[in-house]
C-alpha cells in the first residue's frame, strides 16, 4: 500500500506455499549421507578441507584421495583404521577355549609362575636344548603337586597308546629363569636365524646376509629378537645334560619323544609364558612404537624407509612361519581345519591382521615402497645407503620381475603358510587386503560347491 508521494504506509502478507519444491533427499542419498557419517573424514583431508571418501571403509586402506596422492605431497598423514601399536606377533598362551586341546593342562592355575615357593624344596640342575648347538642352564625344583596338575604325558602314536610320567618339577625362581633365557637367547639369536630361516628363498638369503653386514639398528634389531623367540615358543624344549629326572629316553618308533627326555609339563608352560611375559611383549612396544613413529613422521620416514622394509620383512616372514606352525599343529593332533581348534584360529587371525596392518601402512602410509624405484644415485645421497645396500637393492628388482607369476599365485592360491606369501605383498605396488576370512584348504579331489 502506498500514499500518494509513493510512501509505503503497510505491508499486505500473505503466505503461500513455496514455488522452489522442498528438498527431500533420495533413498540413495540417504544412504550415501549416512555412509558418510560412518566412514567420517580423515586427518589429511580434514586440514585440507576437502570432501574425503570411503575413509574407514577398509580398515587396511587410507581415504581415496590419500590411496592416490603422491607421497611428495603430504602434508598431514592419513590413518589406517587398523592401529600399529595393537598388533600381535605371538600367542599369549595355550588356548583356554577348548578342554581338550593337548597343551590346555594347566587351565586351573592362574599363574603358572608361582608353582611354589618353598626355599627348602629340592632342587636340581638341568641343561636344555632346541638343537641349534647352544643350551640352556636352569634350576628347577620339586613342588607338591595340585590333583589336577598334569604329570604325564599321554596319547596315541600311530594307534599305539603312550604314556610318560614325569616327576613333580618346576621352575621355582622364575627371575632367575628369565636371566638365563635372556642370556641364552642373546648367544643362540643367530644359530635360530641360520637353522630355520627358510635358505630356499634367494631373498631370505640375501636380507639376512645384508642384516648380519649392516650396524644393527634399535628397530631391526628387535625384530630379530621377535622372530628368534617366537621359535623359542614353537620348538620342543629336551633335557640335554647328565640330569634326566631318572629317565632314559628310548629308540622306540611309537614313542613321541625318541631318543630325548622332554621337559615336564608344567615347565613348558613355564617356559613358554616366561618368553612370552618377559622377553615378547616388551619388545613389541618398543618396536612397534618406534615404527609408528618412523611411519608417521614426515622427517623420519624417508631416513628410515630401508630399515622400515627390514623390520617389515622379517615380522611379515614370521607370520608365515608361525601360520606354518599352526598348521603342522592341527595335523600333527589330528585336529580338522586348517588350524584346528578355535584358540588356534583366533591366533592365526591376529597375524592375518598384523600382516594386513603392516602392509596397509608400508604401501600407503609410510610408503616405504618407494624404495624399490629408487636409483642408486638418490639411495647413496638422500638416504645414505651402503654400496653394498644399494647393489641389494638392485639384486631386488630382478629378484622382484623373475619372481613375479610365482609370487601372484601363491596369494592367489591362499598359501598362507609358504615363505613369501606376506612378505611378497611389499612388491605389489597396488596391495589390496583381500578377504577378511580365512579360507581352508580344499583337498585334492574335493568337490567346491
Ligand atoms: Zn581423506
Ligand atoms: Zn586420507
Amino acid at each position: 500500500m502506498q500514499n500518494d508521494p509513493g510512501q509505503v504506509q503497510g505491508l499486505n502478507l500473505v503466505w503461500a506455499a513455496s514455488a522452489r519444491p522442498s528438498k527431500r533427499l533420495s533413498e540413495e542419498q540417504k544412504a550415501q549421507r549416512k555412509k558418510k557419517k560412518e566412514t567420517g573424514t580423515c586427518p589429511r583431508c580434514k586440514k585440507l578441507k576437502r570432501v574425503c571418501e570411503e575413509y574407514r571403509a577398509n580398515l587396511y586402506l587410507p581415504c581415496v584421495y590419500c590411496m592416490t596422492s603422491k607421497p611428495k605431497s603430504i602434508t598431514e598423514t592419513c590413518q589406517l583404521v587398523a592401529n600399529l601399536l595393537e598388533i600381535k606377533f605371538f600367542r599369549l598362551g595355550p588356548p583356554t577355549d577348548n578342554s581338550s586341546h593337548p597343551l590346555n593342562f594347566f587351565r586351573h592355575r592362574s599363574n603358572v609362575f608361582n608353582v611354589t615357593n618353598d626355599p627348602l624344596a629340592e632342587t636340581l640342575n638341568i641343561e636344555l636344548t632346541q638343537d641349534v648347538g647352544c643350551s640352556l642352564h636352569l634350576k628347577v625344583s620339586r613342588f607338591a603337586a595340585d590333583p589336577n596338575d598334569k604329570l604325564a604325558y599321554e596319547g596315541n602314536t600311530r594307534g599305539v597308546p603312550y604314556r610318560l610320567e614325569m616327576p613333580p618339577y618346576c621352575i621355582g625362581d622364575i627371575a632367575a629363569a628369565e636371566r638365563s633365557i635372556v642370556q641364552y637367547m642373546i648367544q643362540a639369536k643367530g644359530s635360530y636365524f641360520l637353522q630355520f630361516l627358510d635358505k630356499s628363498n634367494s631373498l631370505l638369503r640375501m636380507t639376512f646376509d645384508i642384516i648380519c653386514k649392516r650396524p644393527m639398528t634399535s628397530l631391526v634389531h628387535k625384530a630379530m629378537d621377535i622372530w628368534a623367540a617366537t621359535r623359542l615358543i614353537e620348538r620342543t624344549w629336551k633335557l640335554c645334560g647328565t640330569e634326566t629326572f631318572g629317565i632314559h629316553p628310548t629308540n622306540r618308533d611309537d614313542d613321541p619323544w625318541i631318543g630325548h627326555v622332554p621337559v615336564t609339563p608344567i615347565m613348558d608352560q613355564q617356559l613358554d609364558q616366561v618368553v612370552i611375559q618377559k622377553i615378547l611383549r616388551p619388545r613389541r612396544g618398543i618396536l612397534l612404537r618406534e615404527l609408528k613413529l618412523r611411519m608417521y613422521s614426515d622427517d623420519l620416514r624417508k631416513k628410515n624407509m630401508f630399515d622400515i622394509y627390514l623390520t617389515l620383512l622379517i615380522l611379515l616372514n614370521n607370520a608365515e612361519m608361525h601360520l606354518a606352525g599352526e598348521r603342522e599343529f592341527a595335523l600333527r593332533y589330528g585336529f580338522g581345519g586348517r588350524y584346528g581348534p578355535f584358540g588356534k584360529y583366533r591366533d592365526a587371525q591376529e597375524q592375518f591382521h598384523a600382516a594386513r596392518t603392516m602392509l596397509g601402512h608400508f604401501h600407503y602410509i609410510c610408503r616405504a615402497n618407494d624404495i624399490f624405484d629408487m636409483t642408486p644415485d638418490y639411495l647413496s645421497k638422500h638416504l645414505a645407503l651402503t654400496t653394498m645396500e644399494v647393489q641389494y637393492l638392485a639384486w631386488l628388482k630382478t629378484y622382484v620381475k623373475t619372481e613375479k607369476v610365482n609370487m601372484a599365485l601363491i596369494r592367489e592360491q591362499d598359501q598362507y603358510e609358504t615363505t613369501g606369501y606376506w612378505f611378497h605383498q611389499m612388491f605389489d605396488k597396488q596391495w589390496k587386503p583381500g578377504t577378511g576370512y580365512i579360507k581352508e584348504i580344499v583337498e585334492k579331489g574335493a568337490v567346491v560347491r
